[in-house]
Order: C-alpha cells, then structure tokens, then sequence
C-alpha cells in the first residue's frame, strides 16, 4: 500500500513535492497550507515592486517550462500565476487543504501525528516540511513602537488598504524588499526616509521585457529554453560561487558593485554612507538597478543614524526626529528558526527545537537524527546566494521521493549517525571557505554565529549527493 503522507506548505517547496508524488503515481497525500491560497512567499510579499532576482526561466522548474514569461526577471504575480498553473496543470490543488496550520507534528514509533490549530490531527507515515527559511516576518523590538500614530506594517503583509500616496514614509532596513518597494513608494510619497543599519553590496539587475520575437522564439524553438536556462545556472555557477567562497571572482564582483554605486550616486557623501565595509557576498548581494537613484531623489533621505525609538509621530534616531505617518518595515525573516512554530517530537519524545538548540542541521538539509520518516525542503544549510533555490527543491525532492519509495518496507527510515557526522563534517570543512563567517551580521547565520541557512558549495556539487541512492545513509527503526 502506498504511504500517506502530509505535506506542509503550498509554496514553491510543497507543490514540487506534490507534483512528482503525483507524477509518481502517489496520490495518497495531503498539503497542509496555513493560509487561503497557495505560493508560499510569493503568496505573502505583495509589497509595490516585489519581484525576483534569479532571471525567470531558472526561477521555476525543470520539468514546467513556462511560454508566459514576459521579463527577464519575473514580478511576484508572475511567478504566483506560474505556480497556481502548475498546480492546476498538475491537477494537485485537490490534495490542499486551505485555512489550515500544522501547529505540531509528533512521531508514536510508527507513524506520524500532524495536528492542526483548532485541535484536528490526522496519523500519516511520513511527513515532508515545505515551510520555506522566508516565511515569519522579522519585527523588530524598537521602544515606542506599539504607541506610533500613524499605520505601520511589515513588507511581507503589506496593507493595500493604506495609500501612500501624499504620505510621509519611513522604511526601516535596506535589504532586498526594501531595495524593490523604495523605487515605487518613492514616486508616490510626498517624502521617504529610509533608515539603513547595515548598508548592502548592490549590482544592477539586468531586466527587460522580452520583445514578441523572442517571446515567441523561447516558446516555439525547440530546445531554446532549455538551453537559455542551463546558461543561466552555469554562469551562475562559474562566476558568482567563487565569489562567496574568496576566489577570482570577488574582487570582480566588488569592482562592479563599487562602479554601479559611482555611476547612480554622484553625491561622494552619500556615497561612502551607502559602502559596505565587509567582503562582498558576505550578506546577501541586493541585485537592482533602481534602489540607488531613488536614494538621490530630493524627496528621499537616507539615515543612518542608529534608531532610538518610534514616537508618535514619526522615528527617533540619535541624530534627531523624522516625522512619518507611515511606518514600512522591511526587517527581513525569522530565518533560523526552522520550522519555528511547529512543535515537532520525533524518536523516544525527542523534541526537535531542542535538538536544534545551537542552530538547525539535518543530513543534506532534509533528514534528522531521531526523526524518522521526517522530511524537510529548503532546510537548513540548502539555501544559495548565488543561483536558483528551486534547483534546490528539486534536488531535495527526487531524494525524498527515492526514500519514500522504499516505504513502508521493514519499518521507518532514519538517517544514520555516521552519515549525518560525514555530512556535518563535510559542510563544516566547505563553510569555513565561504565569505559568510566573518564581518557581518546576516539571516544566513544564527546570533552566535553559525551559518545555518546557506549550502557552501556549488549547486552542482549538491545535486550529485542528492542523486545518490539514498538507503545507504538510513537505517530502519
Ligand atoms: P533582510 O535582507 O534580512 O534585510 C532586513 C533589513 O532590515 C536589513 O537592512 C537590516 O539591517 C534591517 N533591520 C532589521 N532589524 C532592524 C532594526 N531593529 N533596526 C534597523 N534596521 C533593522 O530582509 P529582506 O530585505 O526582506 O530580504 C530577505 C531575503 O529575501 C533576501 O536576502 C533575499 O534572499 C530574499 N528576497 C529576494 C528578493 C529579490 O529577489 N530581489 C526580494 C526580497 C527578498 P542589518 O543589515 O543591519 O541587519
């Protein structure tokens, strides 16, 4: 008999995992999805200008190759309407069950108990976790800031009801979402004040709208796509991993990103306020090409005086108060909570949050010690600062797909603890190359200082561990 299982999350993650189970001939599974509809992140960040910068047709899967795109770089409704076809064409938005939280997941030495908010549960063999790394809004804790007069929200839960247009507007942050919202609240705000911490390594994003020649030409000319996508992921490959990992291509980098900061911002004083002191890659590199000039706009005022408070009428920083009836915050994710707030309880009522206490890890990102049948997509150490995280879901679903095969077999499959010692020493070995460990504070690395969020090597190299037959590294429990 085929095994049941739960899928939690309808995004990017969960709906691959669902289409192969599907095209597997699997159809015993649930999707688990929190909120009214599907697409995960992309479902969330509705901020004006959301959008993504890893190009369109390396941005999706492999197997859906997609006629409709109308840019280089997609838009956010794009890349949802992409994934709503998908799940249509791959008939798998019968299998989601909308309006529903997982809130725990516990493991009775068979089978899993996935509990959902409300108190309704359901018993499955295996559970696969397809909640993403950008999934909780990151607010800070700024004193004064529940007693702001003015509307004030994240850039992920962004409040249509409120137009900014006329309106004095605070943007707290200056990574990605900030670089893409400020542009287009900048043309409709009376006046933007960006307050920037941590100012980020920026290079222009090379978008255009496809002309109708080679719309026409990428859908109809047969292995045009498939080659445009594998020149997109090798150039990436090639040229943007050296860079995080203090090769050739860093200095490269760094001299694009300081000519695209001379050639947008002539003002020298606002320039040297927008330099990064860190090695380039070490935070995520922002790839835009429309962040700068709105910084130079005469209504737009970059701060970087440290905040004090929020008051109410505006923000306070040390150097004095911006008055705002607008409060952006574009403060990123929880990123290294994993999984955070599901309660998960694996082998013998062990508790994973404190399995994971000094920072997420789990085999090739996707299994756990003491957590059999468990299965994770995009978890930890599997996210990339230089090519597509789709590739990566994929990667980690033909593994899972491999191992759910093999059920139910002679009992739940577990990692072995020599394999998960291999891996953490293999990733520990990789890591210390990487850019990401010093001189910086990122979302790619826990407090204390563990890069629990990023894969050190090339998403090649990953592609062929997970390729792997996978049994060797389980065991049976
Ligand atoms: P982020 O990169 O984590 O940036 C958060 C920003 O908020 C940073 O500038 C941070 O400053 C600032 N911040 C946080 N807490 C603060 C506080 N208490 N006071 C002042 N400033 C504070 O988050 P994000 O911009 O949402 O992007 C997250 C990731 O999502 C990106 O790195 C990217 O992977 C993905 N993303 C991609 C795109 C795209 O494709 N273009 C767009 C959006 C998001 P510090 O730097 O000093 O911490």
């Amino acid at each position: 008999m085929a095994p049941r299982i739960a899928i939690v999350g309808a995004g990017f993650g969960g709906l691959c995992m669902a289409i192969r189970l599907r095209r597997a001939g699997i159809g015993s599974f649930t999707i688990f999805e929190r909120a009214g509809g599907l697409g995960g992140t992309w479902r969330d960040n509705t901020y004006p200008g959301a959008g993504c910068d890893i190009p369109s047709h390396l941005y999706s899967y492999s197997f859906e190759r997609y006629g409709s795109w109308t840019r280089r770089y997609p838009e956010q409704p794009e890349i949802l309407a992409y994934l709503e076809h998908c799940a249509d064409k791959y008939d798998v938005r019968r299998h989601i069950r909308f309006n529903t939280e997982v809130v725990r997941a516990s493991f009775d030495g068979a089978r899993w108990h996935v509990g959902t908010a409300g108190g309704g549960g359901e018993t499955f063999d295996a559970v696969v976790m397809a909640v993403g790394q950008l999934n909780r809004p990151h607010m800070p804790e700024i004193p004064g800031m529940h007693d702001f007069g003015g509307t004030a929200f994240h850039s992920a839960r962004w409040d249509h009801d409120h137009d900014v247009t006329g309106r004095n507007v605070a943007v707290i942050g200056s990574g990605s979402s900030a670089a893409q919202l400020v542009p287009r609240v900048a043309e409709r705000a009376r006046r933007l004040t960006v307050f920037q911490r941590t100012p980020n390594w920026v290079i222009p994003k090379p978008d255009a709208a496809f002309g109708p020649a080679a719309r026409l030409a990428l859908r109809l000319v047969p292995g045009l796509q498939r080659a445009y996508r594998e020149w997109l992921f090798r150039y990436m490959e090639n040229t943007l991993h050296p860079a995080l990992a203090g090769g050739w291509s860093a200095a490269v980098l760094e001299r694009r990103a300081r000519e695209h900061l001379r050639a947008q911002v002539p003002d020298p004083e606002l320039r040297a306020r927008l330099t990064p002191d860190y090695p380039v890659g070490c935070k995520r590199v922002v790839i835009d090409s429309a962040f700068y000039p709105a910084l130079t706009r005469p209504d737009v005022d970059v701060v970087t005086e440290p905040i004090v408070r929020i008051v109410p009428g505006g923000v306070e920083t040390t150097g004095g108060t911006h008055e705002a009836d607008t409060i952006v915050y574009a403060t990123g994710f929880l990123a290294t909570e994993f999984l955070a707030p599901i309660e998960v309880t694996g082998r013998d009522g062990q508790e994973l949050a404190r399995q994971w206490t000094g920072g997420a890890h789990a085999y090739l990102g996707i299994s756990v010690p003491h957590f059999p049948n468990l299965f994770l997509l995009y978890g930890p150490n599997t996210n990339l600062g230089h090519n597509s995280i789709v590739f990566m879901i994929e990667c980690q679903v033909r593994h899972i797909l491999a191992c759910l095969r093999e059920l139910p077999g002679d009992g739940p499959l577990e990692v072995r603890p020599d394999a998960m010692t291999a891996w953490t020493r293999q990733l520990d070995r990789a890591m210390g190359r990487m850019v990401w460990g010093d001189g910086c504070q990122s979302w790619y690395k826990t407090p204390e200082g563990r890069v629990t969020n990023n894969w050190p090597g090339r998403a090649t190299l990953y592609r062929r561990l997970t390729a792997r037959p996978p049994l060797p590294a389980y065991r049976r429990v």
